[in-house]
């Protein structure tokens, strides 16, 4: 198993397993923060403040990337609210897809060959779409999608993020997710 890998974190609650697990199985990682998903800004603040204290207490090596922003994320999707409503998977997969091609350029860049997300330990997100997705970028980009089904130990990482007391973001992120 390659033990390098370049990784997309959503949020630090869902990061805290990763972190776990990688030393256990003694895998060198690095973070990538990209998600101009997030609205408002105050939220996007709040879960950028709780990963950098992480960061700090623990020492990790994340990139935080800016490029991106929410209008451009909007752009992406579509103007239409209704239509988002009535579409939640179709958006959520050009929000993946915009993220997971992101980390694996910025993956390349730094010179890893693999990459992954954080958001395989989610059980709310569209769990078989973001392999799906994670492993056509891989093949586009010349890299290997690190895949694992992270999902069965989801109650276990929000168990150790309350232990950390980190802030927990009652949405997924995006202003539809929000209303
Ligand atoms: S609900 Fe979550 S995954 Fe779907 S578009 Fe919004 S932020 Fe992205």
């Amino acid at each position: 198993m390659e033990s390098k890998i370049y990784l997309h974190i959503c949020c630090a609650p869902c990061l805290i397993y990763f972190c776990e697990y990688f030393k256990k199985e003694n895998i060198q990682w690095k973070g990538y923060f990209f998600n101009p998903n997030i609205h408002p800004e105050a939220e996007y603040n709040k879960r950028t403040d709780c990963l950098k204290k992480f960061i700090m207490e623990n020492n990790f090596s994340v990139d935080f990337e800016n490029r991106g922003t929410e209008k451009e994320f909007l752009n992406r999707i579509g103007e239409n609210k209704e239509h988002w409503k009535k579409a939640k998977n179709s958006r959520c997969h050009i929000c993946y897809e915009w993220r997971l091609k992101e980390t694996a350029l910025s993956a390349k860049r730094e010179g890893y060959r693999y990459f992954s997300t954080t958001l395989l330990i989610s059980p709310y997100q569209d769990h078989d779409k973001i392999r799906e997705l994670g492993e056509a970028i891989a093949k586009e980009c010349g890299l290997e999608f690190y895949y694992k089904d992270f999902r069965p130990f989801f109650r276990e990482g929000r168990k150790m993020a309350k232990d950390k007391v980190f802030y927990f973001q009652k949405y997924c992120g995006c202003l539809l997710s929000l209303i």
